[in-house]
């Protein structure tokens, strides 16, 4: 099956090879079996199965966003209402609202109605653009509960019309039921990382280290037990305070460490100098109502590749839009309008190290693209409602 994309105005990409937004003057596009196999050529004989006029629009990569919570069950508007009339996070959590509510609700869903919770969520995410994500488990804090989650995920990739990758997040929080936190880390790496390896549902492990979370110490120890079960390293760190979380994130080699409102310089140069990708999450600071931004310009003379991503999630973020984020991080984060769209295609794509597949419209890279009605990517934040969007393909299909 060869579909021939013509009609473009012009291609916009990150190019890894010349590490820069380029845009390619170009009038078609040939797509087989879901990858692109030749951009630009117009003398050579192929026989074409289907044809797509582009309508003269701009073609960039499919958004990537490598950070959410996807997995939940119930609506925590109640949570929203009392925070804006004045409690705090604390508080709230105290009061029995918070994770605990969404762990409550998680362990109470069957498979199939949370199935069908995730999918609708999907149809919405993708009118605006997003074509991977990211979908962690932690709201189950169980065996049987983060099995759940994570079989949602599975089944989502056969069912929704999306890529989407898979993170254990048994270290979320601590479940309610137990009293020693280590005999929770025990748990997760004895009987949940060995379970969930076994299954092959999960692709990260991701730990939420922070203060009176899970400590360094813990985290170390989840992370080697996921390490010897071939996951890779996700971390939530520096969201609150400053807890040495970037530091560590280096040294345990994380793929990505995500939230770093408070990381300090040392730590960011240190995810630098190990490859991790430093991920933000703007939408999270506007959700909580909160001014103090991730500083995405200390990250980048850091020496680290930024993501941008949603962290979508019932509590403290519903913002699931990338060119809302995309947004918020050119105006509060510090970076340029190429950052921010690299943040979103290829720094993304690295961050759940599909940087080899997705994140570039390049030959031999998955026909996932946006069809945008503008002159050029600055407007992608800038009417960032997502109403210039005309199409969105996935693996070379108009979904
Ligand atoms: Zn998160």
């Amino acid at each position: 099956m060869i579909t021939k994309i013509h009609n473009i105005k012009n291609i916009t990409t990150y190019d890894p090879i010349l590490d820069k937004i380029v845009v390619e003057n170009t009038d078609s596009i040939i797509i087989e079996n879901g990858r692109i196999i030749k951009i630009g050529l117009e003398d050579e004989d192929w026989i074409i199965n289907h044809e797509l006029d582009a309508q003269q629009t701009i073609i960039t990569p499919g958004f990537i966003d490598s950070h959410t919570h996807l997995i939940f069950a119930s609506n925590r508007s109640d949570d929203f209402s009392n925070r804006i009339s004045g409690k705090s996070y604390i508080e709230i959590a105290e009061s029995g609202g918070g994770i605990k509510s969404s762990i409550k609700s998680l362990r109470n869903i069957s498979k199939d109605q949370l199935l069908d919770k995730c999918l609708k969520d999907i149809n919405n995410i993708v009118k605006t653009g997003t074509t991977t994500i990211e979908a962690k488990s932690g709201y189950g804090l169980t065996l049987e509960d983060e099995i759940k989650s994570l079989e949602v995920i599975r089944d989502l990739n056969e069912e929704s019309t999306i890529d989407v990758v898979s993170t254990f997040m048994g270290a979320h929080d601590f479940p309610l039921e137990i009293n020693n936190k280590n005999d929770y880390v025990n748990l997760i790496c004895n009987e949940m990382i060995p379970e969930v390896a076994a299954m092959n549902l999960a692709e990260f492990c991701d730990i939420f280290c922070e203060k009176g979370y899970f400590d360094h110490e813990q985290t170390r120890k989840i992370c080697n037990s996921a390490k010897e079960h071939n996951l890779k390293i996700k971390l939530h760190i520096d969201e609150f305070e400053d807890f040495n979380g970037a530091y560590l994130a280096g040294e345990l080699k994380a793929v990505s460490a995500d939230h770093l409102m408070k990381s300090n310089s040392k730590g960011l140069t240190h995810m630098a100098k190990n490859g991790v990708v430093a991920t933000i999450l703007p939408g999270t600071t506007l959700f909580l109502g909160l001014d103090t931004y991730a500083n995405g310009r200390k990250m980048i003379e850091a020496g680290c590749d930024i993501a941008l991503a949603s962290d979508y999630n019932p509590g403290s973020c519903t913002i699931y839009s990338i060119p809302i984020v995309m947004a918020l991080s050119c105006l509060y984060c510090g970076l340029s309008i190429e950052e921010a769209f690299k943040g979103v295609t290829y720094n993304a794509a690295k961050a759940i190290n599909r940087q080899d597949s997705i994140g570039v419209v390049k030959e031999n890279y998955f026909a996932d693209l946006l069809f945008w009605d503008i002159n050029s990517i600055a407007e992608i934040p800038y009417w960032f409602n997502s109403d210039k969007l005309s199409m969105v393909m996935k693996k070379g299909k108009l979904i």
